[in-house]
């Protein structure tokens, strides 16, 4: 749970296809790992090439490299591994700045790589660098969940040379945090409360820091951070570099920005004002889901609209990979495309699709560049794109020479502002719709199959079949008959994958412009014991974990705010016997909730879920 502080000896196997979502801290030394685990290509994604299959067919503009933007070979290494094709707008504009020294006033939501934007260059300043005096850099962030992943993000970054990064905020004990300070920290990600306090007692020095960072600005002024960050920036020596990024440019931004940085270079990522391109035989579909029920509903929209083929855009090779062989798994002839493959590979993956024999071309953005598919019907966005610009082009591969075309965005309630840059950039407000339920995928096969019978009735032969229900007529009725026979053709119809329903989740507005999360989240035992949710609107879960296996309601509560879209304060009245325990959640949330808990560990056990049958 992330109440939980981080462990000094939290694994850093290095297989980290997502590593960002795994270890995040480490503060012992460590020898450079082998650059990486997958066989070398010529074609690193720093280095697409000329080859593509894109650019076969349309041409190629020069790309730009991670490599070109002035990174070192250990960085590029990293971002290959970790499947980053190419930088992202912001990362092309501020990573050459900002390895020259420059203090930088960025306009960035997240979701654009910002993280990285200002991670990659100050590791290289700490890999260049000969003095050991720590910690040299300082990135401050508005809440804790957001100290948690950029701390994670920097180390993931900065792993393989040994960078030492220390997530500080409140909530954690302060003595551990001390006691991690003075084995010596690189770079600390620090929420403004936490930091002055570390400040005062003198367990950091703001003197040796050589940059300092404030990560969505905005969000921390508007918090009531705005003497502590002051304070703060009063302390950094001169010439520190200073890196100031806010999703909104409000003016006091401006003016802490004057006070602050010095002949900042300024780089804005959001743009204001409908973009041309836009195409009216594109109809734009929204859902919100989880992250880990984004290949669920990949999977039930694909059933319901029956697309001819479908390209499926994801933000790294290592995610195509990931979600293609989870469609793989469910039964969807998918197959991936991106820059760590070679070109034969390549060229097979597209004479697959446009013979016909794959349905679901799963993608990254290099990758598919230019790739025009006449077969295309739809598009789905995996994630987000980073820029609203690749949103545009992402869907303009759908709805070419008149015909219609379908765009689906698969958003997480945590990529919101990333669909705002798009809307702002497009012009257009996006509509966000239901994830088809069961009921809905039900319905739509049995108007195939009618429309099938219809066909069969009017057209084809039917006199070989005959004999079977004239025999069967002798014992039932004829419309008995008929409906067994389309039970049949029913069943062979439809596949027996996941049947449920995918929980919606919605966009939480509340937690705010950058995206991080503020879920409310009860402290001490026992916070929801006496409370009720409205009964109307209430379902309630059993647990098959009580008592004896030592579950306290603040286990219960945090496992569901960490795994679900609810937070602490949704969370109604908890009941713990001896063997089970009962959880009183929002009734539009029990399936959300099972299906979440039952693939997470409370107090190391995997809990058996299900909604309570009272409920
Ligand atoms: P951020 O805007 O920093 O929150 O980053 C959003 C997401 O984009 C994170 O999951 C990063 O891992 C990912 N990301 C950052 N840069 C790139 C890139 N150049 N290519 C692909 N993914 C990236």
């Amino acid at each position: 749970m992330s109440e939980q502080p981080p462990s000094p000896s939290s694994p850093t196997d290095g297989t980290d296809a997502d590593a960002l979502g795994e270890t995040y801290f480490e503060t012992v030394e460590m020898t450079p790992e082998p650059s990486t685990d997958e066989p070398a290509t010529d074609e690193a994604s720093t280095d697409e090439p000329a080859t593509d299959p894109a650019s076969a067919d349309e041409g190629l503009a020069e790309q730009p490299t991670f490599a070109g933007l002035g990174l070192n070979e250990d960085l590029v290494a990293v971002l290959d591994k970790l499947g980053y094709e190419e930088p992202t707008s912001i990362q092309q504009e501020a990573i050459p700045r900002l390895l020259e020294g420059t203090d930088l006033l960025g306009q960035a939501a997240t979701g654009t790589g910002k993280t990285a934007a200002f991670a990659l260059p100050m590791l290289q300043r700490l890999a260049n660098r000969q003095g050991a005096r720590t910690p040299m850099a300082l990135v401050l962030t508005p809440t804790r969940e957001l100290a948690m992943q950029v701390s994670q993000a920097i180390h993931t970054y900065g792993k393989s040379m040994g960078a030492r990064v220390l997530p500080i905020y409140g909530g954690q004990p302060i003595v551990r945090q001390l006691k991690e300070l003075q084995r010596g920290v690189d770079i600390v990600v620090a929420t403004p409360g936490r930091a002055l306090d570390h400040i005062s007692r003198r367990s950091f020095d703001l003197e040796l820091l050589e940059i300092v960072v404030l990560d969505e600005a905005d969000e921390m002024l508007d918090m009531g951070f705005a003497d502590d960050i002051e304070a703060i920036l009063d302390g950094v020596p001169r010439d520190a570099q200073r890196m100031l990024f806010s999703a909104t440019m409000p003016k006091r931004i401006a003016k802490l920005a004057g006070r602050h940085l010095h002949d900042p270079v300024r780089v804005t990522i959001e743009h204001d004002g409908p973009a041309g391109g836009e195409d009216p035989r594109i109809r734009e579909v929204v859902y919100v889901v989880q992250k880990h029920h984004k290949p669920a509903a990949l999977a039930r929209v694909l059933d319901v609209e029956g697309p001819e083929a479908t390209i499926v855009f994801c933000r790294t090779r290592n995610d195509v990979d990931e979600l293609t062989e989870t469609m793989n798994g469910r039964g969807y002839r998918a197959e991936a495309l991106h820059g760590g493959m070679s070109q034969e590979q390549r060229d097979r993956v597209m004479s697959h699709v446009r013979g016909g024999t794959t349905e679901l071309l799963i993608a990254t953005d290099v990758a598919a560049r230019g790739l025009d598919i006449d077969s295309l019907t739809h598009v789905v966005n995996h994630s987000v794109p980073s820029a609203p610009e690749s949103y545009v082009h992402r869907i303009g591969r759908v709805g070419r020479a008149g015909r219609e075309g379908v765009a689906i965005s698969l958003v997480s309630p945590r990529e919101h502002s990333a669909l705002r840059s798009i809307e702002r950039h497009t012009g257009r407000k996006m509509e966000i719709d239901t994830v088809p339920t069961v009921a809905d995928l039900r319905a739509k096969r049995l108007g195939l199959i009618r429309a099938a019978m219809r066909e069969a009735i009017l057209g084809a032969e039917l006199d070989t079949f005959r004999p079977v229900v004239e025999s069967l007529s002798d014992e039932f009725d004829l419309v008995d008959v008929a409906l067994a026979a389309i039970k049949l053709a029913h069943d062979e119809s439809s596949s027996d994958g996941d049947e449920r329903d995918v929980p919606q989740a919605s966009l939480d507005h509340s937690q705010g412009k950058g995206g991080g999360k503020k879920k409310s989240r009860p402290e001490g035992g026992g916070p929801n014991a006496g409370k009720r949710l409205n009964s109307a609107d209430a379902g309630r879960v059993w647990v098959n974990l009580g008592r004896d296996a030592g579950i306290r309601p603040k286990d219960l509560v945090g496992a569901i705010a960490n795994e679900t879209s609810l937070a602490g304060r949704d969370i109604g009245a908890i009941q713990i016997s001896a063997r089970f325990s009962l959880v009183e959640v929002p009734a539009g949330a029990v399936d959300e909730v099972i299906d979440s808990l039952s693939r997470t560990r409370i107090r190391g056990k995997s809990p058996k879920v299900r909604r309570d049958a009272a409920s």
